[in-house]
C-alpha cells in the first residue's frame, strides 16, 4: 500500500446553463469552489485531529520535498517480498517439525507465489511513484547538472520556436527534435491543428499564438504532423451527411476539412484508406499553416520577416522527419 491515499472525493454543486429551471439562480451570489476536492491522508497518523481544509492549488511545488524524503523504490515490492519471506520461513519451520507435511507445504508455496504474481500484475504500476522517480531523475541528471541554463530560465524564457504538435504520446517534440527546456513554446492538441482566428471558439489557441508572437517574439512557428494520427483518421472517417457521434473530437478535426477534400479529390483509382490518411496528415499541416495567416499579428510578423512558418512531418514507423517552408506544397526542403 502506498503511504497516502485519496480517501474522499466530492464534486461541487454547479448550475447547468442548459437547465431552464436554474436560470434564476445565476444572479444569486455564489461561492466559488474547487471543481474536485481531494483529501490525502496518511493512515499512520492520528485520525483524531481534524484534517486541514482541502486545497486544489498548492502554493508549494508538488514534488518540493528534499530527495531524502522521496525514495524511488517500489514499496509494494518490498512489502510483498517481506511477506513472502516470512511465509516461506514459517513453512520451513513447519516442515522441520513434521516431515509428512512436505506435499502440503509445497502446494502452499506454489499458491503464495501465484498470489504474489497476481498482485504484482495488478498493482505493479504506481503512477505517483512513476512521476516521483521521473522528477528525481530529471532533477539529478538535468536540472542539477546545468545550473547555468536553469538559472537563466528562472528569470524568463525566450524560445525561438513555437510548436504545434499532436497530443499523441508518441510524438513529443522535446524527444524527437531534442528541444531543451526554454527552446520551444508548445501547443499540443488532437491532430496538431491550428484553427482559424476566432475569438469565441478558439480563444485558447489564439491566446497561445498571440503570446508567442507578440510577447515571446518567437522566430519560427512549426506545425508537426505525424504518421498513424488518430485525429486525421477521424477526419477522414467523418460521415458524409455531417452527423457526429462525439462531443468534441469530430467538430475539432473539421478544422482541417479542406485537407480531406483535397486528398479525396486528388486520390487515384484504388487509393487505400491508409494511403489517404497519410496524405491527409501532411495536407492538414498545410491547412494549419494557412490558418495561421488569419491571425493579424502573425501576418504582421511575416511581413516584417521576424517570423517564419514551417511544416513538419514525423514518421515514427520509418523513423524519418520532413520539414518544409510556407509554400503549401509537399516539396520537402529537408528530409532526415
Ligand atoms: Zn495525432
Amino acid at each position: 500500500m502506498s503511504t497516502s491515499s485519496i480517501t474522499s472525493l466530492s464534486l461541487p454543486r454547479y448550475y447547468s446553463s442548459s437547465t431552464p429551471s436554474n436560470i434564476n439562480t445565476i444572479n444569486k451570489p455564489t461561492r466559488l469552489s474547487p471543481s474536485i476536492f481531494c483529501r490525502v491522508s496518511n493512515p499512520s497518523s492520528s485520525s483524531s485531529s481534524s484534517p486541514p481544509p482541502p486545497q486544489l492549488i498548492s502554493s508549494r511545488p508538488v514534488f518540493a520535498a528534499p530527495p531524502q524524503y522521496i525514495t524511488p523504490t517500489l514499496r509494494e515490492d518490498e512489502m510483498s517480498k517481506d511477506t513472502y519471506e516470512e511465509a516461506i520461513s514459517g513453512l520451513k519451520k513447519l516442515l522441520s517439525e513434521n516431515a509428512n507435511l512436505e506435499a502440503v507445504a509445497a502446494a502452499k508455496i506454489e499458491q503464495i507465489t501465484a498470489e504474489l504474481q497476481a498482485v504484482d500484475g495488478k498493482v505493479g504500476f504506481d503512477p505517483v511513484e512513476r512521476m516521483k522517480t521521473g522528477f528525481i531523475h530529471f532533477k539529478k541528471e538535468k536540472y542539477e547538472k546545468d545550473p547555468k541554463l536553469f538559472g537563466e530560465l528562472s528569470k524568463g524564457q525566450s524560445p525561438k520556436f513555437m510548436v504545434f504538435a499532436c497530443s499523441d504520446s508518441r510524438v513529443c517534440p522535446s524527444h524527437i527534435l531534442d528541444f531543451q527546456p526554454g527552446e520551444a513554446f508548445m501547443v499540443r492538441n488532437i491532430a496538431n491543428m491550428v484553427p482559424p482566428y476566432d475569438q469565441t471558439r478558439y480563444s485558447g489557441v489564439g491566446a497561445a499564438i498571440e503570446y508567442a508572437v507578440l510577447h515571446l517574439k518567437v522566430e519560427n512557428i512549426v506545425v508537426i504532423g505525424h504518421s498513424c494520427c488518430g485525429g486525421i483518421k477521424g477526419l477522414m472517417s467523418l460521415p458524409e451527411d455531417g452527423s457526429t457521434s462525439t462531443d468534441f473530437i469530430e467538430d475539432w478535426v473539421k478544422i482541417c476539412l479542406p485537407a480531406r477534400s483535397k486528398v479525396q479529390a486528388e486520390a487515384g483509382e484504388g487509393a487505400g484508406f491508409p494511403d489517404l490518411c497519410s496524405k491527409c496528415e501532411k495536407e492538414a499541416v498545410n491547412v494549419s499553416l494557412g490558418n495561421l495567416l488569419t491571425y493579424p499579428f502573425v501576418r504582421n510578423a511575416l511581413v516584417k520577416k521576424t517570423l517564419a512558418l514551417k511544416g513538419g512531418y514525423y514518421d515514427f514507423v520509418n523513423g524519418s522527419f520532413e520539414l518544409w517552408g510556407l509554400d503549401f506544397g509537399l516539396s520537402a526542403s529537408l528530409t532526415v
